[in-house]
């Protein structure tokens, strides 16, 4: 199984509700592109029920929307209880936008045009937020991930893994103590529009164990893994 080796953040899983194709397509290869895992809706209601029947890890959320208004499919999460972070996008100068969007329960704002670098960077920070952490690096014993670069080192020295590799450990480590269900790593490692095999997890949990030892990652038979 050939796959590219990581070249970003590739356990993040980022849903975009944007109906502007151009401005969509520019934006999904950006995020694609920093190693993010993207899913799109084009309407406010076909991404309200994929946000509600699908576990991601962070929104960008334009406002302006046919069939459901953004700020509508914000409300109608929050009222459910869904705290996923959520960037919105908002005209520029739309200041009532912003502070609409803010109170609904956005967690942060661009006006457009921006840059999608600027997403990127936003959604990092959205996402290390949201999982408590103030510092970029993730440690676990001797391995300490740092997601901006991809990079994994074991005892400071670098480790290569891919991109799947990189996505179901980095999932595992913001779990860590945790078990994590096959089904779980499924949902985080693979775009809704690849084709999912939940067999090929445990080849990459078998790879990661090779290049990180045995005890990294146990398995906790019918239930899942654990990093200890
Ligand atoms: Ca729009």
């Amino acid at each position: 199984m050939l796959e590219p080796l990581a070249k970003g953040d590739a356990t993040i899983r980022i849903l975009l509700i944007e109906d502007d194709q151009d401005l969509a397509r520019r934006l999904a290869d950006a995020l694609g592109e920093a190693g993010f895992a993207v899913d799109c809706a084009a309407d406010g209601e076909t991404g309200c029920l994929m946000g509600e029947t699908n576990d991601f890890d962070a929104v960008v959320l334009d406002l302006g929307l046919p069939r459901l208004p953004g700020i509508e499919v914000l409300k109608r999460w929050r009222r459910a209880g869904r705290d996923v972070p959520v960037l919105i996008l908002t005209a520029r100068d739309a200041w009532t936008d912003r502070v609409e969007g803010l109170n609904a329960g956005a967690d942060d704002y661009l006006g457009k045009p921006f840059q999608s670098a600027e997403v990127v960077a936003r959604l990092r920070a959205l996402t290390r937020r949201s999982a408590g952490r103030a510092s970029p690096l993730l440690r676990r014993g001797d391995i300490v991930l740092d997601p901006a670069a991809s990079a994994i080192t074991q005892n400071g020295e670098l480790i290569e893994l891919t991109a799947r590799e990189l996505r179901v450990l980095t999932y595992l480590m913001h779990r860590a103590g945790r078990i994590v269900s096959q089904a779980e790593l499924v949902d985080h490692v693979y775009a809704l529009d690849e084709t999912r095999e939940s067999n090929t997890i445990e080849v990459y949990i078998g790879r990661l164990r090779k290049k990180l030892g045995k005890d990294v990652i146990r398995t906790v038979r019918g239930l899942g893994y654990r990093m200890t």
